[in-house]
């Protein structure tokens, strides 16, 4: 059984740092290259881990050496795999990434064995998701499945985080399940449509009259903000950091938020949680390595 429980996403990131974004047509050489685990899942799952949850995964992945190249990464951090389906002679996940010389990137996801995870495999999971006290997912993983977690969620008054990444429509019964999306400034337009995407402020209420529970939006340097119906918006600044790269940044987050939650904290102190961990998490290269742990995070919120 396990506190905090992924519908996840896994790929591997094949990672260039190139100077500057490239032209279409244009061929640039990259400085660098490295192979290295992601998938918002994974990493938020990993951030989870990290942070001191137990955390269980429901995953598919490829029968190929980037999917055991998760399965060592997960065992490596102590989180639960029976529900990790290996599918037998389909591709892992794989993430293109350019990352440029000031630190911002571009992402390319092909989602591989993960575009089969459907809701049949999630009901399979429903002991682990009776039995744990926040479920998250990401839009890098199919809708049926999530509606399906959160579903069973709710049944188990579990808390839902949706991290609403990359930026997609989503139906209103998903919507309805969700106690707490945690949207980039971006992503939160989006999903506002355009009738409210002038401002964060109107696209988060809007948000918030679909049903969601909560919006904790994450505002990169900025640091994040917190909509709740009723209430008035709580702004946490951000943390000036030597930036390195921000790949990571937004998992690490939802993952640091999960934990926080499922040790019960309050939304105000876990989004502190949040977004200490995140800080921490642009001044290192890489998704993973640039995780946290709790000790690093709660010195530097003492
Ligand atoms: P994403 O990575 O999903 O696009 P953001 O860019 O909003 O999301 O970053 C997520 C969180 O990471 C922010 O809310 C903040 O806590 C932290 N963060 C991101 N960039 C920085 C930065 N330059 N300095 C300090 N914290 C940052």
């Amino acid at each position: 059984m396990a506190d905090v429980v992924c519908v996840a996403s896994w790929n591997a990131d094949l990672i260039s740092q190139v100077a500057r974004p490239i032209a279409r047509g244009e061929t640039l050489m990259a400085r660098s290259f490295s192979i290295s685990p992601g998938g918002k899942g994974s990493n938020a799952a990993v951030a989870a881990a990290r942070q001191g949850a137990s955390v269980a995964l429901i995953a598919r992945i490829g029968d190929d050496d980037f999917g055991r190249m998760g399965m060592d990464l997960w065992h490596a951090e102590g989180i639960a795999t029976e529900h990790v389906e290996q599918a037998p002679g389909e591709r892992s996940g794989v993430a293109q990434i350019l990352v440029y010389d000031d630190g911002d990137n571009s992402i390319a996801v092909h989602p591989g064995a993960g575009a089969g995870l459907g809701a049949a495999q999630v009901q399979a999971a429903a002991a682990l998701l009776a039995n744990c006290r926040v479920v998250m997912a990401s839009c890098e993983v199919p809708v049926e499945a999530t509606l399906q977690a959160f579903q069973l969620a709710r049944k188990a008054n579990a808390i839902t985080l949706l991290n609403p990444a990359p930026a997609r429509a989503l139906p209103d019964a998903l919507l309805a399940l969700v106690d707490v999306l945690t949207p980039n400034e971006s992503e939160l337009l989006q999903l506002a449509g355009p009738a409210h995407s002038g401002s964060v402020d109107d696209a988060a209420q809007h948000l918030l009259t679909q049903g969601v529970g909560a919006v904790l939006v994450t505002l990169g340097a900025t640091g994040c903000r917190l909509y709740q119906t009723g209430q008035a918006p709580v702004a946490l600044a951000g943390r000036s950091m030597t930036v390195r790269d921000t790949i990571g940044a937004g998992d690490t987050f939802t993952g640091a938020l999960a934990a926080a939650l499922a040790r019960g904290q309050t939304l105000a102190i876990a989004m502190e949680w949040a977004n200490a961990a995140a800080a921490l998490s642009v001044t290192r290269h890489g998704a993973i390595d640039g995780i946290p742990a709790y000790g690093e995070v709660a010195a530097l919120l003492r």
